[in-house]
């Protein structure tokens, strides 16, 4: 027993000594955002970048050197896609970088950055790193110019050098007159500071968005529980700020009747949820297919971007439908897309278009939007992501998921009728609620318990 206790301590000891001497960087990222009017040419001779985006990130790294005992520091820039390998170095600008010693005082250090791994010889006296660098984000690459919307998301590509053991402390972002800003995590304003919430960081996933003031009208408007807050383009509606109200008021009453027809599907916020939604011009691959997303940021607040067509469709209050499902609840990973993409969207056509002829015309175009596309006929139990992969002129699983799965969802609901089909739809979220997971076998339940019988649901998992 003893020997036992004795090889115990030891373990401890012998893990926290691993622990310590392989060392864990900390740092800091500090963020301003500058307009183009600000930034000094001069410096840089690629200047081409600057025409490119009106959105240039001055950022400043530290990372803290204490428990480090190594003569090189390896970082690298993540998630860089096939293309970006070949041009990363193009959106990391002026990268200079300074040694701090134990005294504060700073000097030039070397470094050697090949796009990827950013290779810097550290010396025993020096105490943390700075590197400073001018970002832009590679979006212009992805989806054309913008210049009222910037995306910098991290699953895109890394806009801050990390390494395995690094701890990110704070990310601090400043510069905001002419900027909206959002982000994937929580954040507080301080003197016009805003300062990220990094406790639930995972794999570095820090995004952040930016929207040129002049190019927005902000609006809110609130419905229930609900408060949205809204960025419409003003350039859409010209200089006559009446078209823009008309707009407004469409939009507004398109939305209160698709949330009522939401509330029948899903229970009300039990308590206040803020949805903000950035509209903007977001096209992607060769045929310009119109794109968005949406982000929950705390268990109460979302946001939304998404192509200006959204308002003009079912899109918008897919997106919104979003914020509804309880995102802690887990999936089966061969139903993800079927409840999470395909389930969503039939009910946003049917929320949006309530008029039973209006809704199959919409849903039967679908179909044949997908049998026209040549995208390969499978099931959507069969694919795993929704992404339109960009290196491939926009190919991906969008009609599979978005077009033809929904076309099929709608068999079982002219089987027993929109009206049961909510009620399915209902009974199995708070199913999923109380099991904490969303499973096939209880859809399958539910559905028959509304009248669909033994063979019309073989037809209906056949054609899936
Ligand atoms: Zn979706």
């Amino acid at each position: 027993m003893k020997v036992k206790i004795l090889f115990f301590l030891l373990s401890i000891l012998v893990f926290c000594n691993v622990e310590y001497s392989q060392g864990l960087l900390e740092t800091n990222l500090c963020i301003n955002i500058k307009n183009n009017s600000d930034l000094d040419f001069s410096k840089d001779t690629t200047v081409s970048y600057v025409v490119t985006t009106p959105f240039i990130n001055l950022i400043t790294e530290e990372i803290f050197l204490d428990n480090f005992n190594e003569d090189t520091l390896t970082l690298t820039i993540e998630n860089l896609g096939f293309l970006n390998q070949l041009l990363s170095h193009l959106f990391y600008h002026n990268i200079n970088i300074a040694a701090k010693n134990s005294n504060s005082k700073t000097e030039s250090n070397s470094f050697d950055f090949d796009g990827q791994k950013l290779i810097i010889p550290i010396q025993k006296k020096t105490k943390s790193i700075l590197i400073n660098y001018d970002y832009q984000s590679d979006f212009f690459v992805r989806c054309g110019l913008n210049f009222d919307f910037q995306p910098q998301m991290y699953e895109w590509q890394s806009w801050f050098f990390t390494h395995p053991k690094l701890k990110i402390n704070k990310v601090e972002f400043n510069g905001f007159d002419e900027s909206y800003f959002f982000s994937n995590l929580p954040y507080k304003t301080k003197n016009s500071t805003i300062n990220l919430e990094t406790n639930n960081l995972k794999n570095f996933d820090i995004s952040f968005y930016l929207l040129n003031k002049d190019s927005y009208i902000k609006t809110n408007y609130t419905f229930d529980n609900i408060n949205f807050n809204l960025y419409f383009l003003s350039k859409q509606n010209s200089d006559t700020s009446h078209l823009y109200t008309d707009r407004f008021f469409q939009i507004k009453d398109k939305l209160v009747l698709s949330l009522q027809e939401i509330n029948k599907i899903f229970p009300p916020a039990k308590n206040k949820k803020q949805i903000s939604i950035v509209e903007s011009d977001l096209k992607i691959g060769d045929n310009q297919s119109s794109w968005g997303m949406t982000k929950t940021i705390t268990d109460s607040t979302y946001f939304i971007y998404m192509d200006s067509s959204f308002w003009r469709d079912n899109s918008a209050i897919h997106e919104i439908i979003h914020t509804f499902e309880n995102s802690n609840i887990e999936h089966e990973d061969s139903t993800k897309l079927f409840f999470h993409e395909s389930l969503i969207e039939y009910m946003s056509v049917c929320v949006f278009y309530q008029n039973e002829i209006d809704r199959q015309l919409v849903l039967t175009t679908k179909m044949l939007d997908f049998l026209s596309s040549k995208e390969e006929v499978k099931s959507v139990f069969s694919i795993k992501t929704n992404e339109t992969d960009t290196e491939n002129n926009g190919h991906g699983n969008t009609g599979l998921i978005y077009n033809k799965t929904p076309f099929i969802i709608n068999y079982l609901a002219l089987l027993i009728g929109v009206r049961n089909f909510y009620e399915a739809a209902k009974d199995f979220y708070s199913e999923a609620e109380i099991k904490n997971k969303f499973l096939w076998s209880d859809f399958e339940k539910i559905i028959k318990s509304k009248g669909v019988t033994e063979e019309q649901w073989k037809i209906f998992m056949m054609s899936l």
